[in-house]
């Protein structure tokens, strides 16, 4: 009997969104006739002049990348105002999230988060034998986060705004009087997979790394998953200050990003109207979906991310519509794993959003 570490006992494998094939496969629909809202994908599509860029790269498969990162750091690093000795990139963010876990954790550490938030920050904590502690509401409190922090004297606590899955924000004024009450100890990583919208939606829910680099335990994690569409090129970074910078990257292994998706990230970089044509669509859209659930009489959290969350009473059941929905070949998020009855929709191009209107309408009929 293979004796697997005790951690394991505790940890529960992720759940990504279901992919397209999956339903295709199961339910016998045409790939075309499938809408995949489930995991904030940018429905415009790849950019491009980014696809250009990864076939003409392709010749390069057997050469290893260039490990220092040079021209990505460069990049960055006039995007956000930051040196390069402040970056460190993941293979997602995701990665950076393992290594800020590994760098600081152990059996006699915690962690804390809010009561409903990014799933792999409660993942990596357990893989170290962390102890997780939630607040009691999904919105990052000010109370509640000091409270548990003077508790429980957490190595690192999870601010993330926008928030995934419930789609709310934390002012910037609310996550720096976080940072200054909490000590010096703990690494408080803000998390802003989604800031771009945040950002576009409302200044005061801007955070750039810079406002944050003059704190020398804070993180800014940020992706190009999201608004800027190379999710399955897997590639984040995060930007500190050196020091912390420095102790993250003896965690990572060499070459942690492919020649591709480096190529790719350096040419997303170049083109900032790709994102702005991103947002400008989903605002135009997230409209509808707020209509909807103001037509139909239920509640949704105010969106800052490319996702809007409804919420339902005892009439409506998420386990139920969700599993419905995805015979019809329409795939989003159910929530009943986080404890909430409610979905969460990516919010997809006009013709993807007809199609999720059109089912959904008669699910709940
Ligand atoms: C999507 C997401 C990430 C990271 O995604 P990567 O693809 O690994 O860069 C991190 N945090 C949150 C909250 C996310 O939703």
């Amino acid at each position: 009997m293979i004796k697997f570490n005790k951690v394991l006992e505790n940890i529960k494998t992720y759940e990504a969104g279901k992919p397209i094939e999956l339903v295709v496969r199961e339910f016998g629909i045409a790939p075309e006739d499938v809408v995949k809202l489930a995991s904030n994908e940018n429905p415009i599509g790849t950019n491009p002049a980014v696809a250009e860029v990864i076939k003409e790269n392709a010749d390069k498969a057997h050469l290893y990348p260039d490990d220092s990162m040079f021209e990505l750091k460069a990049a960055l690093s006039s995007k956000f105002d930051v040196e390069d000795e402040n970056i460190i990139i993941g293979a997602g963010s995701d990665q950076v999230l393992e290594f800020i876990s590994r760098a600081v954790l152990d059996e006699d550490a915690s962690v804390l988060m809010s009561a409903v938030t990014f799933a792999m920050y409660e993942i990596y904590a357990k893989q170290m034998g962390a102890k997780v502690i939630h607040t009691a509401s999904y919105e990052h409190k000010y109370d509640e986060f000091m409270e548990a922090f003077r508790l429980h004297q957490p190595k690192i606590v999870y601010i993330c705004t926008p928030n995934n899955p419930t789609g709310d924000a934390t002012s910037k004024e609310e996550v720096l009087s976080m940072i200054r009450a909490m000590h010096k100890d703990a690494i408080i990583v803000v998390d802003g997979a989604y800031m771009e919208y945040a950002a576009a939606k409302d200044a005061k829910y801007a955070i750039t790394p810079k406002d944050l680099l003059g704190f020398e335990n804070v993180i800014y994690l940020g992706t190009f998953s999201k608004a800027y569409g190379l999710g399955g090129m897997r590639v984040g970074y995060g930007i500190a200050q050196a020091g912390l910078i420095k102790e993250l990257y003896k965690m990572r292994p060499p070459f942690n990003i492919t020649t591709l998706s480096l190529a790719a990230a350096i040419e997303a970089c170049k083109d900032e109207s790709f994102v702005e044509e991103s947002i400008a669509l989903h605002q135009e859209q997230i409209k509808r979906y707020e209509s909807f659930a103001q037509e139909h009489e239920f509640e949704y959290i105010e969106s800052y991310t490319n996702f809007i969350t409804y919420l339902f009473d005892e009439k409506l059941d998420s386990t139920q519509i969700a599993d419905t929905l995805l015979k019809r070949g329409v795939i989003i998020r159910n929530l009943a794993s986080y404890g909430l009855n409610a979905i969460r929709i990516t919010i997809g191009t006009a013709k993807q959003n007809d199609v999720f209107f059109k089912h959904f309408s008669e699910v709940i009929a």
